[in-house]
């Protein structure tokens, strides 16, 4: 028994000397799983810059062949325009993110941009044409700035400031005691999941990417909170090739189209009043949502004025 703790011991040491280190270790560990996946293919060439149009041409795929996740998806995001993913939980709609990051390559099918197979493009000219806004962002422990700023290390202050802005964030930022100097992260300021979110936003904006994934948080935001996020990404999206993965419908309605997903299939497809009027999946998801805001509105005023 000695033999064997030992060792686990200093695992776990080294885990944690690791992990003071690097708040997103797990998400390292997550990225280097899912990119050994995929490699460039021999003559792999940059993506040619282009508007940014992207394409799901029947796309199925499953992490375990035993289990299909996607089942011939097809849809279109013209450039500059925004469609929303919306379904059940376990759908499959993080993974179409995932596949247009090409974490995955697709088993039958194709996922392009402007045409191109993201498969026969160079990943770095990939990835350096979209911009990731996830779920949980995890911060570096290190300032404001630094983290914003890690969109675009060669950003100026002002620029960093400016990013912050557009995100909703700036003035937040302004009264802290440290202002763009606070350090955050596990040792540091701890943030909101809506302050982090804005932080990831800004980081985006900096990169400037022409095409953009938002992969919404799944926790319940306050009312304001989540109307600050949504102007600032309104902002963000304009003039972008968006893709939202949406768990809270009310960021959705303003969408150019909306997909339903349903177990792997486009269950139904259209704008938010087109959708309602139909009295489907999506009317009857919106009605359950609409009564949970409003139950948990309710509950929020008593408890304040209690
Ligand atoms: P939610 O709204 O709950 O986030 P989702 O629609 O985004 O759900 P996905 O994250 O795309 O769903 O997952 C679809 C299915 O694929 C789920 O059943 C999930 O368990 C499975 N899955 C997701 N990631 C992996 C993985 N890395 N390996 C194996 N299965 C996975």
């Amino acid at each position: 028994l000695m033999q064997l703790s030992i060792p686990l011991n200093f695992i776990g040491f080294v885990y944690r000397e690791i992990r003071q280190g690097l708040t997103d270790i797990e998400q390292m560990f997550d990225l280097l799983q899912v990119e050994a996946e995929v490699v460039d293919c021999p003559d792999a060439k940059p993506l040619a810059s282009g508007p940014g149009a992207i394409a799901f041409n029947n796309v199925h795929f499953a992490y375990d062949p035993e289990r299909p996740i996607l089942k011939g998806v097809s849809f279109e995001v013209p450039a500059g325009k925004t469609v929303a993913i919306v379904g059940p939980s376990g759908a499959g709609k993080s993974t179409i993110s995932r596949l247009l990051y090409r974490f995955y390559d697709v088993q039958q099918g194709s996922v392009t941009i402007d045409g191109q197979d993201v498969r026969e493009v160079t990943q770095q000219s990939l990835r350096s044409v979209i911009g990731m806004v996830p779920q949980d962002t995890v911060l570096f422990n290190d300032t404001i700035a630094y983290n914003i700023r890690y969109g675009r290390p060669a950003a100026s202050a002002e620029e960093v400031k400016a990013a912050a802005d557009i995100a909703q964030i700036g003035t937040f930022i302004t009264h802290l005691p440290e202002g763009f100097e606070t350090k955050v992260g596990e040792r540091g300021l701890k943030l909101s999941g809506g302050e982090k979110q804005r932080v990831a936003i800004a980081r985006t904006v900096l990169k400037g990417p022409p095409i953009l994934i938002l992969d919404e948080a799944t926790s319940a935001l306050d009312t304001t909170t989540e109307h600050e996020i949504q102007s600032a990404l309104d902002i963000v999206s304009k003039n972008r090739t968006t893709l939202v993965i949406a768990h809270r419908l009310s960021t959705v309605i303003n969408a150019d189209e909306i997909i339903v997903l349903r177990a792997g299939e486009i269950a139904e497809r259209g704008t938010h009043t087109a959708l309602i009027e139909q009295g489907g999946l999506y009317a009857s998801m919106w009605n359950r949502q609409r009564e949970a805001t409003q139950a948990e509105e309710h509950l929020r005023q008593v408890r304040e004025n209690d």
